[in-house]
């Protein structure tokens, strides 16, 4: 096999498995890659002539077959230098990457299509997700894609848009009277009896590994180099720990040198627990069900993974920052003026880029880019009626039957 899983933290390698994440140790599990054998063929001028897709980088993807792939064109999203903006700041180089542009308007896209072809490769036909609104629409529209029955449970309160978006791609939707870990409870309450595979946030391997494929698009974009600093929306997290993992594994094929990218979450004031947990000396606690933040993809009060985050945060040189409500409006504004429709998460990467200038974190020559992770469309007002409200997977089974 070209992939392997190998532990974080034992450093164990065991042959892969699409939905076993954690080791007998208790360390998070990744895909190890035979970087001998891809170094061959995953050259410079080879990746060159390939398509504009983020498929381009198959050999780093965990996809044995390539009759398996589950693509409707995600990746390869422009890379747009704001000389404006560049003029107004004192920052070095700035850019947005345009995440917004792919499939269902989010880069959730870039993980649900490696979940789902690694989903197709095992042979899964019925699958859960628990989402803020944005993995929920990705992994509906890449489900219906490949034949897939998908389910998606989210938070009462999701931009109605997205709950519409998940129901035209044939998803059953369902509202939780809940935040996304109280819907990620439901589903594993669930899984056994109604044979849901689960594609929560770090429950299986294609969502961290397609979101990889940011951190490797960037590096080929920018002419196989990486800026100084990443300012990544962050809930979680699992794009970072991808993008984290792709300046690894570049720097030991030998296509990238030096420093890494100092990676910087930015969160909301009413949700954040990377901020505390770098606050803390690096100690991360989940922040629970004390939240007060409105439901974007930053709102993930107990990720995962969270300490494996933080760990990457300190490890690259980065930090997190928390920015208000306020402040996102007003980056959402800033962003729309250089001609960029920014979601609220894209929006905070601007407000913590001023936040971190105003602090003396970035100076005036660093290079940054800015990752807008979805459309600003995606969270206009809409009311979306008829659209089941449970508490828990008992109340969501016995409505079922009836
Ligand atoms: C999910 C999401 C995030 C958070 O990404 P993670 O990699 O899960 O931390 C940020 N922005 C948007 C628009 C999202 O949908
Ligand atoms: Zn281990």
């Amino acid at each position: 096999m070209r992939f392997n899983l190998a532990c974080r933290q034992c450093g164990k390698q065991l042959a892969f498995q699409p939905d076993r994440v954690r080791c007998t140790c208790g360390g998070s599990l990744y895909v190890a890659y035979d970087l001998e054998r891809v170094r061959c063929t995953f050259t410079r001028s080879s990746l060159a002539r390939r398509p504009a897709s983020m498929w381009r980088y198959s050999e780093l993807l965990p996809v044995a077959d390539r009759r398996h792939i589950v693509s409707l064109g995600e990746g390869w999203t422009p890379l747009v230098r704001l000389v404006r903006a560049e003029q107004a700041l004192p920052v070095g180089k700035l850019w947005v990457k345009r995440e917004e542009q792919n499939p269902t308007g989010s880069f959730k896209a870039r993980g649900f299509s490696v979940a789902l072809s690694v989903a197709v490769e095992y042979g899964v036909r019925k699958a859960a997700v628990n989402s803020n609104g944005n993995a929920a629409s990705a992994m509906a529209a890449y489900a219906g894609f490949a034949g897939v029955e998908a389910y998606a449970f989210l938070p009462k309160d999701c931009p109605g848009l997205i709950v519409h978006e998940c129901k035209s791609y044939g998803a059953h939707t369902v509202l939780v009277d809940g935040l996304i870990h109280d819907a990620g409870r439901l589903i594993r309450d669930g899984a056994a009896e109604q044979g849901w595979y689960r594609f929560g946030t770090m429950q299986e391997h294609g969502r961290a590994e397609g979101k990889k494929t940011m951190g490797l698009e960037l590096a080929e974009q920018l002419g196989w180099r990486l800026p100084d600093t990443i300012i990544y929306p962050t809930g979680g997290g699992s794009g970072i720990v991808g993008m984290w993992d792709a300046v690894q594994q570049l720097k030991q094929l030998g296509l990238i040198e030096g420093d890494p990218p100092r990676l910087i979450s930015v969160q909301e004031e009413g949700c954040r627990p990377l901020v505390d947990a770098l606050r803390n000396g690096g100690v991360f606690r989940p922040a629970g069900d004390a939240v007060s933040s409105p439901p974007t993809g930053m709102r993930v009060p107990n990720p995962p993974d969270g300490q494996l985050i933080t760990d990457i945060l300190r490890q690259s040189g980065g930090t997190a920052v928390a920015v208000t409500a306020e402040e996102i409006r007003r980056g959402a504004e800033a962003l729309g003026r250089y001609g960029i429709s920014a979601s609220p998460e894209g929006a905070a990467t601007w407000a913590g880029l001023l936040r971190l200038i105003e602090q003396g974190t970035i100076g005036p020559r660093e290079e940054v880019v800015l990752f807008n992770t979805a459309h600003a469309l995606k969270y206009l007002p809409w009311k979306e009626e008829n659209t089941v409200t449970v508490r828990d997977y008992r109340e969501w089974r016995s409505l079922m039957q009836r």
